[in-house]
């Protein structure tokens, strides 16, 4: 018998993949799904399992993964993976003796199945400082056999080559709906791409980024796309916005206000160092913790109450 840990609190396409693989070997699995279920697992039932699989998304994770680790030690086999580990192995070994699986596990990237999540290409082409997909995942590369499912976690889909993102749409043409999760590069962004992606695809909100000032004129040219296409962006665009890396607050809410101003929506991302044990502790030169609060509420607040009206169940 199988025990399969999420540690973290969102959806994790890893332990949904590692649990269909095990099951299709005809293993009885367990599965925790998230962090907030794992209070709810008796201390005593971490015994009694062969193997105990482990992920967790966010480094800031990590610590409850480690507690987690050390509980079915004793008593079982104990793997350890996912984004979060791939990031610290050093930290997971230190504290477990677990030398983790960094990057994609072969085993169960490919696991077919249902699933909330999908990836259809894998890496960037870029190796922005303040992300972790370059250390994760690598350079670009397109993936075959994807899976069609309606959140895209694609770092950089548009980067792709134009017969990848036909394919995608074709696959993904009778979904009821398609979410790029991840956000979309407005620096890429070209007027085939719109025309096919709102021509196949149910786009409920289209996400972009604006990480930099310098990438003023490109997201311009992207909104207009859009507009082109008959995307309103008060209605479907909604732009991340990085938040405390190598800003200033007076440089955030200048691209908020200039994301507003496009008449998108623009939504706070704060910049969390990429082995940050504990969330939201780290604050760059310029910022603090009411600064932070502030450009939060500025953008979050009317942003998610908008998203929710824009994605809630149709009645
Ligand atoms: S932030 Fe986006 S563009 Fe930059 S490396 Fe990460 S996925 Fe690629």
């Amino acid at each position: 018998m199988a025990l399969v840990i999420n540690c973290s609190e969102d959806y994790n396409l890893a332990t949904a993949k590692i649990t269909a693989w095990l099951k299709r070997r005809g293993h009885t699995v367990k599965k925790i799904p998230n962090k907030g279920a794992i209070a709810h697992n008796p201390k005593e039932s971490a015994n009694g399992y062969d193997a105990v699989f482990l992920s967790a998304l966010y480094t800031w994770d990590l610590p409850t993964l480690v507690e987690e680790a050390l509980r079915a030690l004793p008593c079982s086999k104990v793997e350890i993976g996912g984004p979060a580990a791939s990031i610290m192995p050093d930290y997971v070994f230190e504290q477990t003796g677990i030398k983790p699986v960094i990057g994609l596990d072969n085993r169960f990237d490919s696991e077919p199945g249902r699933y909330l999540s999908t990836y259809t290409s894998r890496g960037c082409i870029r190796n922005c400082e303040f992300c972790s997909v370059p250390a994760i995942e690598g350079e670009l590369r397109e993936l075959a056999g994807f899976v069609p499912a309606s959140y895209v976690l694609d770092a950089n889909i548009l980067a792709c080559s134009r017969e990848h993102i036909e394919s995608v749409c074709e696959k993904f043409s009778c979904l009821s709906m398609v979410d790029f999760l991840h956000g979309l590069d407005a620096r890429l962004v070209k007027s085939w791409q719109v025309e096919l992606l709102s021509k196949k695809l149910k786009i409920p909100v289209w996400r972009f980024t604006f990480d930099s000032l310098r990438h003023e004129a490109q997201l311009k040219h992207t909104i207009d796309l859009l507009r082109e296409y008959g995307i309103k962006p008060q209605e479907k665009i909604i732009i991340y916005c990085l938040c405390g890396f190598d800003d200033t607050p007076a440089d955030a809410n200048e691209r908020a206000r200039l994301i507003m101003s496009l008449g998108a929506h623009p939504y706070a991302m704060r910049f969390q160092p990429l082995d940050a044990l504990v969330k939201d502790q780290y604050f760059s030169p310029g910022w603090n913790a009411k600064t932070m609060r502030e450009f939060w509420d500025f953008c979050n607040i009317p942003t998610l109450a908008w998203l929710y009206q824009q994605i809630r169940p149709k009645r």
